[in-house]
C-alpha cells in the first residue's frame, strides 16, 4: 500500500484510511484572481498522483479542493485590507464574483488538459462564511481567540502545539510579516486574523456577531475540510510554502475547535523553479499552461516533465527540459502506436502482466516514486514481451501516469489519400526508383506528415505541432545551453552588447547609433532578443540579414535579466565589451574614451553613469562627478572581455534589471578592478520603458528583492568602497581579513 512522507512526524506513513476502503483527502486549491501558474499545477499533479495510485489499488478517494475566492492572500497583506480578487475585479471592470468564476473555469480547463481528475467537490470560500464564523465564535468562547474592534485574532500563545508542523523554523518569514504589518491590535505579533472588520466602503463583506467583516485566509480550509471530510481525515496536501503560516494556522484553528488532531498525513510538494528560483507571479518568472500550448507543446509533456523528479525535490523548469520531456513522451507514445499496429491475434502473457504491474506499483507506493515508475515503464517497453502484453501492462500504468498513451492510434490517423501516397512510395521503392521514393517522402514532409520506416513496413503520422515549431527559428531557452566563448581569443575590437525586449523603436535607436559611431572600428553587435512579441524580432532578423556586424540570438521566452545579459557576455568576441541599454542613444564616439580608460591596468569598468555609496544602503550618482566609483549603471557599462575570466558572469538569480549592475560592479571591485566614470562619454538617456511600464508596487517589490540579493552577498564589504579608501588613506591594509 502507498506510503507517503508525513511533514508532521517526518516519517513515511502507510495510508490506512480511517474509514476502511475510503481515503479522504483535502488539497489547498487555487486563489482565483489570476491563472494558476505551472508551479501551482505541479502541486496539484502531486495530489492527482496520490489519488490515482490509491484508486488503482481499489480504494475510493473522496477528494476536496477548495477555491479561494475571498480573504486569501498572505496574512500581512490581508490585514492591510487588500484583497486580490477585489483588486483584479476593479482593474478589469468586473465584479469579484465574475473574476472568480472566470479564473475558476480556466483553472478547471488547465487541470483537465493535464488529466488531473476532477475532485468530488470544489467548495468556494464565499459559500462557507457561516461555517468559518461557527469555528471562529467557538474559538473565542474557548479563549483561543480574542476580539478587538470587530477583528478576531487567533491567540498563538493559547495553543501550545502551535509550530508543531513547521517546527518554528520560519522565524525569517515571521519577522518579515511582523515588520510589514505592525497591527497594534494584536497581543502577540505571531497571532493571526480569523475575522477582519470591513473597512469603509468595502462591498465584499458579511454580517457576523463581531460586526460586518470578512474571513482571514487560513480559516476557510479549517471550515471546508471539516465540513466535507469530517473531524478526522486521512491526507492534506499543499505546496511547501503552505506549511507556514497557512497549515500551521489551520492546525491551530481545527484542533482547538475539535479538541484533537484532524489530519493524519500532511503531504507537501516542493516547488517548481524557473531560472533557479521559485516560480511566482511576483518574481516575474511564472508561466501558465497556455504559454506551453502556444509553443505547440502538449500540456501532457508538462505532466511528463513533472514525472522526471520526485515531489520532494525542487524541479527547475526550462523550455529545454520541457522539450526533452515532449520528446520522451513522443517516443513512449510511438512505442504504444507500434504495439497497437501489430496484429491483434497475439496472445497476452498474463504472468508478465502481473509481474510488471507489481514492479510499477512497488515504485509508486514508495512515497510516490514516479520517476522510478517511469523507468520501469521504459524497461518494460524495451523488453521482449509481445505487443499485446505490453499494451495490457501500459493500460494499467497509464491509469496513474495519465499520459493518454493509448490515444496515439487515434491521433496518428491520416486521410486515405495520404495512405495511398505511402503505398505509391512503397511501390517506387520496390522498383528501386529511389529518387521518386525520396520525392514522395519530401512531399509528405512538406504536407505535414512524418514517414517512419519500421521492420513491418512504412507508417505515416501527422507531424505534431511541437515538431513544426522546432523547425522554425533557432531559439535558445536558457543561458545554460549557450556555449561560452569567454576563453576564446578576441576577434573584434569591440562588442556592443544589447538585450532587447519589445519597444522596437528603442531597439532600433540604440543599435543604429551604436553602429554608426563605431565608424571604422572592427565592431560587432551581439543582440539577445529576449522574447519580443511586437515585431522587434523580425526587425532584428532583417537587420542581421544585411548588416554583417549584427548577430541576433532569440530567446524563446523572456529570460531573467541576468541570464539574458550572460548570453550576450558568453557570445561576445570583442576585446572590449560595451553593454548598452535600449533606453540609451549614442551621440558621439564613445569607444575612443572607453579604450583610453581601459588601457590603464587599474581600471576594470568605465561608463558615463557611476554610483557612489558610503554605507551600501544609499547609492547616489557620484554628485555628477567623474572619477572613482563604487558601481557603474547598466545604461552603458564597458570593460575588457578578458576580465570576465576572473570576474565571472552575472548572477542569474537577478531576474529584474535593477541592482544587477551594482552587483556585477562589485564582482569587478572584489577582483581589485577600479570603476571609473566619465560623464563626457557621449550618450543620451531616453525614457526607460521597462521602469515606466511597471506599476509602483511592482517596482518596489522587484527592486527590494534584488537589493536584498545584493546585500546578502556584499552587505559587509564596506572595505570595497571608494569612501573607505579615501578616509583610511592608502597606508591601511584592508580587505584581506574577511
Ligand atoms: P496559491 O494560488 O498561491 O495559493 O498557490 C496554490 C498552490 O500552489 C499552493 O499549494 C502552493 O503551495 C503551490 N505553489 C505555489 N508556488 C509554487 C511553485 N513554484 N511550485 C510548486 N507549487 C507552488
Ligand atoms: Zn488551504
Amino acid at each position: 500500500m502507498l506510503k507517503i512522507y508525513n511533514t508532521m512526524n517526518k516519517t513515511l506513513d502507510e495510508i490506512t484510511p480511517i474509514v476502511p476502503g475510503v481515503v479522504k483527502m483535502y488539497t489547498c486549491g487555487p486563489t482565483v484572481y489570476r491563472d494558476a501558474h505551472i508551479g501551482n499545477l505541479r502541486s496539484y499533479l502531486m495530489a492527482d498522483w496520490v489519488r490515482r495510485i490509491l484508486e488503482l489499488q481499489g480504494l475510493e478517494v473522496q477528494h476536496i479542493k477548495n477555491i479561494t475566492d475571498v480573504g486569501h492572500m498572505r496574512q500581512e497583506v490581508l490585514e492591510q485590507g487588500e484583497d486580490k480578487v477585489i483588486a483584479a475585479a476593479i482593474a478589469e471592470g468586473k465584479t469579484p464574483a465574475q473574476i472568480a468564476q472566470f479564473y475558476t473555469e480556466r483553472f478547471l480547463a488547465d487541470e483537465a488538459n493535464l488529466n488531473i481528475h476532477r475532485p468530488m467537490e470544489l467548495p468556494k470560500a464565499t459559500d462557507h462564511i457561516p461555517e468559518m464564523l461557527e469555528i471562529t465564535e467557538d474559538l473565542v468562547k474557548k479563549g483561543v481567540a480574542y476580539v478587538v474592534e470587530g477583528n478576531v485574532y487567533f491567540s498563538v500563545s493559547d495553543f501550545p502545539d502551535y509550530g508543531k508542523l513547521s517546527g518554528n523554523i520560519h522565524e525569517e518569514e515571521l519577522l518579515e510579516a511582523v515588520r510589514v504589518e505592525a497591527d497594534p491590535n494584536k497581543r502577540d505579533p505571531r497571532d493571526f486574523t480569523l475575522w477582519k472588520a470591513a473597512e469603509e466602503g468595502r462591498t465584499v463583506k458579511w454580517p457576523s456577531v463581531f460586526g460586518e467583516g470578512f474571513p482571514g485566509w487560513h480559516i476557510e480550509c479549517s471550515a471546508m475540510s471539516i465540513k466535507y471530510l469530517g473531524r478526522e481525515f486521512d491526507i492534506h496536501t499543499g505546496g511547501v510554502d503552505n506549511i507556514f503560516p497557512h497549515h500551521e494556522g489551520e492546525i491551530g484553528q481545527s484542533e482547538a475547535f475539535t479538541g484533537k488532531p484532524v489530519v493524519n498525513t500532511w503531504l507537501h510538494g516542493q516547488h517548481l523553479l524557473a531560472d533557479g528560483v521559485k516560480m511566482a507571479k511576483s518574481a516575474g518568472n511564472s508561466f501558465i499552461l497556455s504559454d506551453i500550448e502556444a509553443k505547440g507543446i502538449d500540456p501532457l509533456a508538462f505532466r511528463y516533465l513533472c514525472m522526471t523528479a520526485r515531489y520532494r525535490t525542487r524541479l527547475n523548469f526550462t523550455f529545454t527540459s520541457l522539450k526533452a520531456a515532449q520528446r520522451g513522451l513522443h517516443r513512449l507514445k510511438n512505442r504504444v502506436w507500434e504495439w497497437s499496429s501489430l496484429p491483434a491475434g497475439e496472445s497476452v502473457d498474463d504472468e508478465a502482466v502481473a509481474e510488471w504491474n507489481a514492479k510499477f506499483l512497488d515504485r509508486v507506493n514508495d512515497n510516490l516514486d514516479i520517476p522510478g515508475a517511469l523507468t520501469v515503464t521504459w524497461a518494460m517497453a524495451k523488453s521482449r514481451l509481445s505487443g499485446q502484453t505490453k499494451l495490457a501492462i501500459i493500460r494499467e500504468s497509464d491509469k496513474v501516469l495519465a499520459l493518454d498513451l493509448e490515444s496515439v492510434s487515434e491521433q496518428n490517423q491520416v486521410p486515405v489519400s495520404v495512405q495511398a501516397t505511402v503505398q505509391e512510395r512503397a511501390v517506387a521503392r520496390g522498383r528501386k526508383e529511389y529518387t521518386e521514393a525520396d520525392r514522395i517522402r519530401r512531399q509528405l514532409d512538406a504536407d505535414g506528415y512524418v514517414l517512419q520506416d519500421t521492420i513491418s513496413g512504412a507508417r505515416v503520422r501527422p507531424k505534431a505541432a511541437w515538431e513544426k515549431v522546432d523547425e522554425a527559428r533557432n531559439t535558445v531557452s536558457s543561458a545554460a545551453e549557450v556555449p561560452s566563448l569567454v576563453n576564446q581569443p578576441d576577434t573584434h575590437e569591440v562588442t556592443i552588447g544589447i538585450v532587447a525586449n519589445n519597444y522596437k523603436e528603442d531597439v532600433k535607436r540604440i543599435v543604429e547609433s551604436a553602429l554608426k559611431w563605431a565608424g571604422d572600428r572592427d565592431a560587432e553587435a551581439v543582440v539577445l532578443d529576449n522574447g519580443s512579441t511586437d515585431g522587434t524580432s523580425e526587425w532584428l532578423d532583417e537587420l542581421a540579414a544585411t548588416e554583417p556586424r549584427v548577430r541576433v540570438i532569440h530567446a524563446d521566452h523572456t529570460l531573467g535579466e541576468g541570464a539574458a545579459k550572460n548570453i550576450v557576455l558568453k557570445q561576445s568576441l570583442g576585446r572590449t565589451v560595451v553593454l548598452v541599454d535600449t533606453s540609451v542613444e549614442i551621440t558621439g564616439d564613445i569607444y575612443g574614451p572607453i579604450d583610453h580608460y581601459l588601457d590603464r591596468d587599474d581600471v576594470g569598468v568605465v561608463g558615463p553613469f557611476g554610483l557612489r555609496t558610503d554605507d551600501l544602503h544609499h547609492f547616489h550618482d557620484g554628485e555628477g562627478e567623474s572619477g572613482n566609483m563604487d558601481a557603474m549603471q547598466a545604461y552603458c557599462f564597458a570593460f575588457r572581455r578578458e576580465t570576465l575570466r576572473n570576474v565571472g558572469l552575472m548572477r542569474e538569480s537577478f531576474r529584474f534589471y535593477r541592482n544587477l549592475d551594482i552587483d556585477f560592479s562589485f564582482h569587478f571591485k572584489e577582483q581589485g578592478h577600479q570603476i571609473v566614470a566619465d560623464q563626457s562619454i557621449p550618450v543620451v538617456l531616453h525614457e526607460h520603458r521597462v521602469w515606466s511600464e511597471l506599476a509602483e508596487g511592482e517596482r518596489d517589490e522587484l527592486s527590494l528583492k534584488n537589493y536584498r540579493r545584493f546585500l546578502e552577498k556584499w552587505g559587509d564589504r564596506t572595505d570595497l568602497l571608494v569612501s573607505s579608501h579615501e578616509s583610511n588613506g592608502h597606508s591601511h591594509p584592508h580587505g584581506h581579513d574577511h
